[in-house]
């Protein structure tokens, strides 16, 4: 691995810190040591930053909140460039031109109070605006990609462009980018806002989503939410068996649904030492909840692997 030239950081007061432990950095306290971990404060900074390290042949990783990411004990990225630093946004004529780094909840909320429609779905979307674009996050039929304009990257061979929203391929929770078909990284985008009919039924709606997110979806701290996007229960007698039971443990509330039907796949696919990591909330979400959760991950995908057809991961893990 080679040592990252720290100089030059110093020289331009750029953040940055050495021998950091990923456990102390990522959204769920996983990961080996990255070489450099630089925290850039402007765009000028990052696009520097990204720019010296090209030239000094440096591979580097860009992360937002990494509430998408799983760092593996075994990932020791050489430098990591942390992108939440960068932040600023200006709104004029509907057009919202906003930093890489910004905060989807930071920018929802504070949309949703000038009046604007579609952010009332983000206020609980944890990220930054460009992973909301790279990996085309939506929740509650609200998405940035949705009111994507265009936007400006950094390429490999450090010229800058600016893509229009279909350069983007976007697909269900993906884009060229998530599917590394091209690379680069995304320093501003630009997003065209319309003013809602009726901001107060927004807020409303705010609200009930984020009421939703709390009762319904899982809230312990070590989780990256739904780890595959898409999947279909498999059509086999296990799963007959578990739907049925769920359904009656729902209808007599005995336990909740979801919670009876995680016990009954763990139980009849024999995998009932991954109760602890599964949410009782969503079979979908994983709980990094202790140094066995990385071994038990393996296990958990084959668990999955099992009862879903096409289950395809939408976290994404470094190793
Ligand atoms: C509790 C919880 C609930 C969630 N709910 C939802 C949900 O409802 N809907 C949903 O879609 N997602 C959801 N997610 C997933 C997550 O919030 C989104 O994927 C989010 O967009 C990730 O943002 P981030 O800044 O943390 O990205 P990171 O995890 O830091 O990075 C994600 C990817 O983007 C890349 N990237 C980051 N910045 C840049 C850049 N400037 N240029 C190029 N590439 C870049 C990274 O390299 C990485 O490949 C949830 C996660 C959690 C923890």
């Amino acid at each position: 691995m080679n040592e990252v030239p720290t100089t030059y950081f110093g020289l331009n007061n750029i953040p940055y810190n050495t021998d950091v432990s990923l456990s102390k950095k990522s959204w769920i306290r996983q990961g080996g040591v990255c070489g450099c971990w630089i925290d850039p404060t402007s765009k000028k900074q990052l696009v520097e930053v990204c720019k010296y390290l090209c030239k000094k042949g440096i591979d580097f990783d860009i992360v937002g909140q990494t509430s998408n990411i799983f760092f593996h004990s075994t990932y020791n990225p050489e430098a990591v460039i942390s992108t939440i630093g960068v932040k600023d946004y200006v709104l004029v004529n509907d057009i919202l031109t906003v930093d890489c780094g910004v905060s989807v909840v930071k920018l929802a909320k504070d949309m949703l109070e000038q009046g604007y429609a579609g952010f009332y779905g983000l206020t609980g979307l944890p990220g930054t605006v460009a992973s909301a674009i790279v990996n085309n996050a939506s929740c509650f039929e609200c998405s940035m990609s949705s009111m994507l304009i265009s936007a400006d990257l950094l390429l490999p061979d450090c010229s800058i462009e600016t893509w229009q929203a279909n350069d983007f391929g976007f697909s269900h929770r993906s884009s060229v980018l998530k599917r590394k078909e091209k690379s680069g990284v995304v320093l501003t985008v630009r997003l065209k806002l319309k003013k809602a009919d009726n901001p107060e039924a927004e807020k409303k709606k705010a609200e009930w989503a984020m009421n939703y997110r709390r009762t319904k979806q899982e809230n312990k701290g070590r989780n990256l939410g739904s780890v595959f996007a898409s999947r279909k229960m498999k059509r086999n007698l296990k799963n007959i068996v578990t739907v049925i039971v769920q359904n009656i443990a729902g209808a007599m509330r005995l336990i909740s649904k979801r919670r009876a039907q995680k016990n009954m796949l763990l139980w009849l696919y024999g995998y009932r030492d991954l109760a602890p990591y599964v949410s009782d909330r969503n079979v979908n979400t994983f709980i990094w909840q202790d140094e066995r959760a990385e071994q038990m991950f393996t296990k958990y995908k084959e668990f999955i692997g099992k009862v879903f057809d096409n289950a395809v991961l939408e976290i994404e893990e470094r190793f």
